[in-house]
């Protein structure tokens, strides 16, 4: 079996790797870094996080550089702060039994006057985010003059992350750069090219597949109509009552919004986005840390880089627009050898997307019911009776109240005591659950399908979809031009903003946004364009239906 001894390690890291517990290698570990104790060798390693590629690099770095020089030697350029955080802290780690050497992190979103204190220290290694470092460097406070070790952590996450300028910048200005090691989940084109442009020949090493995300997780999926995207993310906490996981959203604006409903509706959740402050993100994430809050609501670049250990579920709340987000986002369980589950909410129409995902993670993704009420409701209820009978009564003067409670209770029995129990713990639970409806989008009878308009009731053909019908109130109109502009009831009061507008009427309709052309949305009402074709599938199945109990009106817009 390899040791760390084996692969060439000084007797001060193994001390280090020794008191954190590592008995071997790990895969990564084993092929990087003999080579990277050469000290000439460029390298690119493809390796997902949980791997332990931070101690691949971090520990031939450690050896390499000469404590007596008192001026940065090794840059570690990663995407975010918390990464940032993250390999700096292990490096003190793995630094422990080494005096002389010291490491400082410089991101974003904190002060720089007091990182620029810090550099002056006299520092050997610096760990970076792009844009702050590249600010440093603007403002002579780093150089880089020095640098013989680059070193790029999550490199596709940076690219994805629009810091490609940065990086080469980076790579332009260090020239005496000796060795450049790059670590990355992903090989897109854009990593090729970086790689064959700053780098000499390097040796690649991979561990596992390419664009394979980790074995330990499960890939689960739930289908259901966009606009139910917000009550099933509460049907699937309130199925999971032991949940401690990570929601991801597209965008901040969703973050925000869907953390404080669910805040308001007395789940112990919190968002991360980039909007907040750097000490409001600090504390979130100590809340997450501490188990305080059970779910994060966060976006792909606030939650990038997240170590913590014990995540039991990731949500897409979303499925990401670019599919290699998905990498990341499932990367945040299933960490340390320990099985996570991927769910994801998906409405009919990005099945293709779905299949692109399953491609690329190369595992089967399962499909799930949505739970219904009833489910929701017995699994709270038994997950409650568990807590009820694991319940510590060790300590506390329990035995002093018995006769009291036996005297209370004389007349009721065991039964009825835990009837009153359950009452207690769920009676707002399950009124909320008592009419919950089925979320589920269920596969309908072929005659029903969007394509194929349905046969009115006298068993005659279908009406032609929009050359000439008729809506709910029996006036006819007929399309002239591409478009033709609708008229419908709803508007920004009624909780819309464009997008999730948009995919409510899509969804509605069984459409597919191409028929659609500008939308104008007001406070009550909105203007719709959609291609005339298709205008009367929309009308017919929007107009006189229901919205939060309010009848949509939606007609052929006049005057407008
Ligand atoms: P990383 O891929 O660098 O994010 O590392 C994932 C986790 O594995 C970290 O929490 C490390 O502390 C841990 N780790 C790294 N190398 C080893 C090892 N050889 N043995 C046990 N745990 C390790």
């Amino acid at each position: 079996m390899m040791t760390f001894e084996g692969l060439g390690l000084d007797a001060r890291l193994i001390q280090a790797t020794d008191a954190l517990g590592y008995k071997v290698p790990t895969p990564i570990q084993e092929q990087a870094i003999p080579v990277l104790l050469s000290g000439t060798k460029d390298l690119v390693g493809l390796a997902q996080t949980g791997t332990g590629k931070t101690a691949a690099f971090s520990l031939p770095l450690l050896q390499l550089i000469k404590a007596e020089n008192r001026f940065p030697q090794a840059l570690i350029v990663c995407p975010t702060r918390e990464l940032c955080m993250q390999i700096v802290s292990e490096i003190e780690l793995f630094k422990k039994f080494m005096p002389g050497l010291h490491v400082v992190a410089v991101y974003g979103g904190a002060s720089i006057g007091m990182q620029i204190r810090d550099l002056k220290r006299g520092v050997q290694i610096v760990v970076a985010t792009p844009g702050r470092l590249i600010d440093l460097i603007e403002r002579k406070a780093i150089n880089l003059e020095q640098i013989s070790y680059v070193v790029l952590d999550e490199a596709d996450e940076m690219l994805n992350m629009g810091f490609q300028d940065d990086i080469e910048f980076i790579l332009q200005n260090t020239p005496k750069r000796e060795s450049t090691w790059l670590f990355s989940a992903t090989m897109p084109p854009e990593i090729r090219r970086v790689s064959r442009k700053y780098m000499k020949d390097p040796m690649e090493i991979t561990v596992g597949k390419v664009n394979t995300a980790n074995r330990n997780i499960d890939h689960q999926f739930y289908m259901t109509a966009a606009h139910h995207r917000y009550e099933t993310l509460k049907r699937i906490i309130d199925f999971h009552p032991g949940i401690y996981g990570i929601v991801f959203t597209r965008t901040k604006v969703d973050a925000q919004s869907i953390a404080e409903k669910l805040t308001r509706e007395g789940y112990d959740i919190d968002a991360l986005h980039g909007d907040l402050t750097q000490q409001q993100r600090d504390k979130v994430m100590g809340e997450f840390r501490e188990k305080t809050l059970q779910l994060l609501i966060a976006t792909d670049v606030a939650a990038r880089g997240i170590d913590v250990v014990g995540i039991t579920h990731v949500i897409n709340y979303e499925l990401p627009d670019d599919v290699e987000i998905y990498t990341h986002r499932s990367g945040r369980t299933g960490r340390a050898g320990l099985t996570g589950i991927c769910l994801s909410i998906i409405h009919s129409r990005e099945t293709g997307k779905l299949k692109q995902i399953e491609r690329m993670v190369q595992a089967p993704f399962h499909r799930l019911e949505i739970p219904g009420g009833k489910d929701v409701c017995r699994k709270q209820f038994f997950h409650f009776m568990e807590k009820l009978l694991q319940a510590d009564i060790s300590h506390g003067d329990y035995a002093t109240y018995v006769p009291m409670l036996k005297e209370k209770f004389a007349e009721v029995d065991k039964e009825e005591v835990l009837k009153r129990v359950a009452a207690l713990e769920f009676d707002r639970f399950l009124k909320y659950y008592e009419n919950a409806e089925d979320l589920n989008i269920r596969e309908r009878p072929r005659e029903f399908r969007a394509d194929t308009p349905p046969r009115g009731r006298d068993g005659r053909e279908p009406v032609p979809a929009a050359r000439s019908f008729r809506d709910t109130r029996g006036r006819e109109f007929n399309g002239k031009g591409d478009y033709l502009k609708l008229f419908v009831n709803l508007g920004t009061k009624d909780g819309f903003y464009k997008a999730s507008f948009l995919q409510f009427i899509l969804d509605m309709s069984d459409l597919k946004k191409e028929v659609l052309g500008r939308i104008d949305m007001k406070e009550m009402n909105s203007w719709i364009e959609v291609d005339r074709k298709s205008a009367g599938q929309m009308i017919r199945s929007l107009d006189g239906k229901n919205y939060k109990g309010r009848r949509i009106r939606m007609n052929e817009a006049t005057g407008r």
